[in-house]
């Protein structure tokens, strides 16, 4: 059984829960085990920035923003927005904590045999690439959570510093968030959208997960907020879409008005769905630039701001985001969203196809 001397050694943020605490000792405690990040991954989850705050003032700072959520309304409607608010919110952290929690099973592997036991029905592997099994979860997926699916092997690149995963291959779920909404941004409506999006997807890759685990297949949700890997570069490599100058991840059917989060798994049961056919992307961003010029705090550049080199699938992925002054605004107002509304593939598949056809015939 390995051991790592730094178990203790935990980076902390408030938004964590003790079972995430549990989550990250494992993860020192086997680093054989685990699935490290490498050690080129440069960039940490968001909620580290938050890491340097006491959790009193934290929750203070959080408190504000939520009685401020229903700026501009009369009382009954600052009430009503501020309970959406804190329903949204009981729901993320209900969601985070059972991402964690589903993973008990395997935790007592760990500490009974020095390794996880409980392998995936080999029914699975003798019947690789399981096309059924593939068209029966994007039914599911679709019809219950209207979220999409890739599947792919995640690159330890995209794995963030300082965190570990327990499997290697990653089905990438995607939910969309609603135009409306998100078209007031930076209005606190839209942020509250991307509270409702984070909440639901957290429970729709749990419940997956569970799907999934029914079948024989072992495997880890994991939160959309505040997450273990990358998950923009990686719906990429998944041909979900690609990287715009915002950083999110632009796919034909919503753009960047979505949300990700992956649900990791054991062996490669699928085949991959893996693609650069998006990539033409970055020809239009070039050009485009409306995010960088919207951007209330001017966080979006014209040259990346850090850039993860060699990741198999998708060679080189770059951010052009400082996320120093993006992030402090994200916070206030619950997601900001004024690049995913400004962005003109947020208008959906016409959209799409009518900027392809422009970087096509040039
Ligand atoms: S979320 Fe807002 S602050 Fe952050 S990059 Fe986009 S527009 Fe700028
Ligand atoms: S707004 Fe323009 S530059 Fe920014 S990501 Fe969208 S298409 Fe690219």
């Amino acid at each position: 059984m390995q051991t790592n001397k730094n178990s203790s050694e935990i980076k902390k943020s408030p938004m964590m829960n003790k079972e995430e605490i549990n989550y990250l000792k494992m993860c020192k405690k086997y680093p054989q085990i685990f699935i490290q990040a490498h050690r080129t991954s440069k960039q940490e989850g968001f909620e580290y920035f938050y890491s340097g705050v006491s959790n009193k003032n934290a929750k203070k700072k959080f408190l504000s923003r939520i009685w401020h959520v229903g700026d501009g309304l009369g009382v009954f409607g600052r009430l009503k927005r501020i309970w959406t608010m804190i329903g949204n919110f009981r729901k993320i952290m209900k969601g985070k904590k059972q991402c964690y929690s589903d993973l008990e099973v395997y935790y007592k592997n760990l500490e009974q045999a020095g390794k996880i036991t409980q392998n995936t029905n080999s029914n699975l592997r003798n019947t690789y690439p399981n096309k059924e099994l593939w068209k029966e979860l994007s039914e599911y997926a679709d019809k219950k959570w209207n979220v999409k699916l890739g599947f792919t092997k995640l690159p330890e690149q995209l794995i963030f510093k300082g965190k570990g995963v327990l499997f290697r291959y990653a089905l990438v779920c995607i939910q969309e968030m609603e135009k409306e909404k998100i078209d007031q941004a930076p209005k606190k409506i839209a942020g509250v959208e991307v509270m409702r999006v984070y909440a639901t997807l957290g429970f729709a890759v749990n419940d997956i997960a569970e799907w999934l685990r029914s079948r024989g297949v072992n495997c880890q949700s994991n939160h959309p907020l505040g997450g273990l890997v990358n998950t923009p570069p990686l719906a990429g490599k998944a041909g979900l879409g690609w990287i715009g100058r915002h950083g999110l991840l632009i796919t034909p059917e919503f753009g960047p008005r979505h949300r990700i989060a992956p649900i990791l798994i054991e062996n490669k049961t699928f085949e991959y769905t893996d693609s650069t056919e998006h990539r033409w992307i970055e020809q239009w961003c070039k050009n485009c630039g409306k995010c960088q010029k919207e951007c209330p705090t001017q966080a979006i550049y014209s040259e990346k701001q850090v850039s993860i080199e060699n990741v198999a699938g998708i060679s080189n992925t770059r951010t052009c985001i400082n996320r120093d002054k993006c992030f402090p605004y994200f916070n206030e107002t619950f997601g900001c969203s004024v690049c995913i509304k400004v962005c003109p593939f947020s208008k959906g598949i016409t959209s799409y196809k009518r900027l392809k056809k422009v970087v096509k015939d040039k």
